[in-house]
């Protein structure tokens, strides 16, 4: 469970509103869409990245 920085809305994982951005995912508060973190997909798309480790 996470806060709001902007609205202070309490926020459960499955309260946050996901946008993808190529490999990237981005995660915004629903309500004010205050933009919260974001993260690296993993496991898609294998192959377009170059090879891994
Ligand atoms: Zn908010």
């Amino acid at each position: 469970m996470t806060t709001c920085k902007r609205c202070g809305r309490p926020l459960d994982a499955a309260d946050l509103v996901r946008h993808e951005r190529g490999r990237f995912v981005v995660v915004h508060c629903p309500d004010c869409k205050f933009p919260l973190g974001r993260y690296n997909r993993h496991g898609d798309d294998p192959g377009t990245d170059g090879p891994r480790e």
